[in-house]
This record gives C-alpha cells, structure tokens and sequence, in this order.
C-alpha cells in the first residue's frame, strides 16, 4: 500500500477536515469558556485536541509572526499572553472555512448574527476566539500546541 494512498485514505491526514482555535484572555476571564465550546459542538466540530494554558509574551510573538509588522503586534502579543487560553484542534468537512463563517469578522461590530464575536467579542483586539485562515496554517497551528500523541 504506497504512502499517497494512506494519506488520501486516512482523515487523520486529511487537512482539510481540521481547523485550529483558541479561546482567548477576554473570553476565559469573562466566564464564557462553556457557552463557546457549546456553539462549537453545536456547529457540528469534533475535538481532535485540547488543553487549557497560559502562554509568555515571546509564545505568542512566535505564534503571531505573520503579524510582527503590523502596528498592533505588540498589543496582540501582550494581550494573548495576559490571561490562560483554550487551545483545541477541531475536525469538521471544510472545517476552517465553517469555523470561520461560526465566528465571524475580525471586527466584532462587522460580525454577522448568531456568530461566536458578535455574541462574545468586546473589540477587534480583544475578539474572543481566534480560528486558522488556511488548512496549511491549521497544521502549523494545531502542531505548535499538540503533539501526535495528544491528538484524537
Ligand atoms: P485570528 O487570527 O485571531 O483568528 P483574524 O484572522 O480574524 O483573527 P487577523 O488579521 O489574523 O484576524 O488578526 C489576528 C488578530 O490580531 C485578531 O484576531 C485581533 O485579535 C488582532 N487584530 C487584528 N487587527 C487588529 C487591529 N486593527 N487592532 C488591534 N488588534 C487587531
Ligand atoms: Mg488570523
């Protein structure tokens, strides 16, 4: 059996049915941890992965590196690692797509209704939830928190 089959063959690499989120700072502080994971189970994820943590400021500069030019990075940064977060990986058909449409706009007054920002985000900064924009940074993200071993 050649490796291409397996990997056509087994979900586990099939990247597309998996997306990376965080629950961050302002979310955990304000009590909103079980009614974000209930929109999530509602919207039909599967938890592939899980843990509940505090990252430093120099985790959240690497995770976010993509954004290290931009003027907010420092704010990002800062506010990322203030508080523990909820890291999970999430496993649904076109799954970072999906999520992305359950949690809206950057911009929580740009969020739609019914979407996890427009019901639990403050700010464009402080947004609640963060999902992957890309199956191959759903994979670089889910890899920078979870090893094989912790992913079901
Ligand atoms: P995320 O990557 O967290 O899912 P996103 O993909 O909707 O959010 P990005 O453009 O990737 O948005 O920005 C990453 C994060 O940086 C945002 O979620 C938000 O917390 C913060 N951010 C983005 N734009 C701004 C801004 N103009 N001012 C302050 N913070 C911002
Ligand atoms: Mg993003």
């Amino acid at each position: 059996m050649s490796f291409v089959y397996l990997c056509t063959q087994n979900t586990q690499y099939n990247m597309s049915n998996r997306t990376f989120t965080m629950i961050k700072p302002d979310a955990v502080k304000a009590g909103n941890i079980g009614n974000i994971l209930q929109m999530i189970n509602a919207g039909g994820f599967r938890i592939v992965a899980m843990k509940y943590l505090k990252i430093s400021t120099e985790q959240a500069e690497k995770f976010y590196e993509v954004h290290a030019a931009r003027p907010f990075f420092g704010e990002l940064t800062q506010f990322m690692s203030s508080g523990p977060i909820v890291a999970a990986i999430l496993e649904k058909d076109n799954a970072v797509a999906d999520f992305r449409k359950l949690i809206g706009a950057t911009n929580p007054a740009q969020a739609e209704e019914g979407t996890i920002r427009k019901r639990y985000a403050a700010s464009i900064g402080e947004n609640a939830v963060h999902g992957s924009d890309s199956d191959e940074n759903a994979q670089i993200e889910g890899a920078f928190f979870f090893s094989g071993l912790e992913q079901f």
